[in-house]
């Protein structure tokens, strides 16, 4: 059996917000296995993004364990930390806000060798920033310029080589192609599939649009206010879905067919997401579930396995 590269336990993030605890994480735990894309889905205020952030630890856990290559990284000093922090990188929505204008890029991308002391000589660092632009598709004419000259499919390609020069093991991709036109964002996602082939990376890819995150993802974890619902391998989890949330999400992708469109069965979602904000016992779906019984309201579903590799939370199906 493979050794997972990263093994979340039980990760809970919390937030004291005056009048209440905000459980932006709830309790979610999944291995992802090296080389491997875990995508992870869910409406906005789901949490997700929180749980990108806690997973490295750009956030402090409020409680749980993140297992990479034998340790907890949550028990690990401040010193300890900034070792680890070499092997994980984090790629964010909007590259234009994590760039700093001011800048070039030359000096963007050379930003973690400079703090970490990567090279000998000013040419081995020159060398080093062309080698990664070369790797996402830039080049030696893009190294004197500025963020605001570049497309946002660009920049994104320049925040990408820069959380690739300390050579991490693991990425974590919080929706990084939402904000792109449709036309670039398949040139991103091609980009990241191709980098993780040929540098072996372990992604962690966050995101709403769930026909993208079929495209890159091995298996992928569908999450609703803090707790994971479904995780199951890409295919299995868009073909079969088990619970009632991924089956709602699925049925408002439009198909490209219109015959097909026309015959599905949309199920919709009544209302908004509900408040993080001090839930309730129970299923958090409950309030929006056509199927809820006695027990959705008293009693927390856990994520038990349906069939084999296919892990659902519901107490119905
Ligand atoms: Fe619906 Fe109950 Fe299943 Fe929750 S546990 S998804 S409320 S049927």
């Amino acid at each position: 059996m493979k050794t997972p590269l990263i093994s979340a336990k039980n990760i809970k993030k919390h937030f004291d917000v005056g009048d209440g605890i905000l459980k932006a994480v709830d309790g979610i735990s999944f291995d992802i296995f090296p080389g491997e894309t875990l995508g992870l889905v869910g409406e906005s205020g789901c949490g997700k993004s929180t749980a990108g952030r806690t997973i490295i630890r750009l956030y402090e856990p409020t409680e749980g364990e993140l297992i990479f290559i034998g340790q907890n990284i949550y028990e690990l000093s401040r010193k300890e930390m900034q070792e680890v922090r070499r092997d994980f990188q984090m790629i964010f929505q909007d590259p234009y806000a994590s760039l700093n204008p001011r800048m070039t890029v030359e000096d963007i991308v050379a930003e973690p060798l400079d703090i970490h002391h990567m090279y000998e000589s000013h040419k081995e660092r020159s060398v080093r920033v062309l080698e990664l632009l070369e790797l996402v598709g830039l080049g030696q004419e893009h190294v004197m310029r500025f963020p605001h000259e570049f497309s946002g499919g660009q920049r994104q390609r320049i925040g990408l080589a820069r959380a690739l020069a300390l050579n991490p093991k693991f990425i974590v991709c919080d929706e990084p192609i939402s904000a792109l036109d449709v036309s670039i964002q398949a040139q991103v996602v091609n980009l990241l599939k191709d980098l993780q082939n040929r540098l072996g990376l372990t992604y962690l890819f966050i995101a709403h649009d769930l026909s993208m995150v079929r495209y890159i993802s091995n298996r992928v974890g569908v999450m609703y206010l803090g707790h994971i619902m479904e995780l199951a391998d890409s295919e299995e989890l868009y073909i079969n879905p088990i619970h009632p949330y991924t089956k709602a999400l699925l049925s408002a992708i439009p198909i490209p067919d219109p015959e097909i469109q026309r015959s599905r069965h949309r199920i919709m979602l009544e209302g908004d997401v509900p408040s993080p904000i001090n839930p309730k016992e129970g299923c958090r779906f409950v309030d929006r579930c056509a199927y809820a019984q006695d027990i959705c309201r008293t009693t927390t579903p856990k994520l038990i396995e349906k069939k084999e590799n296919h892990f659902a939370a519901c107490h119905v199906f």
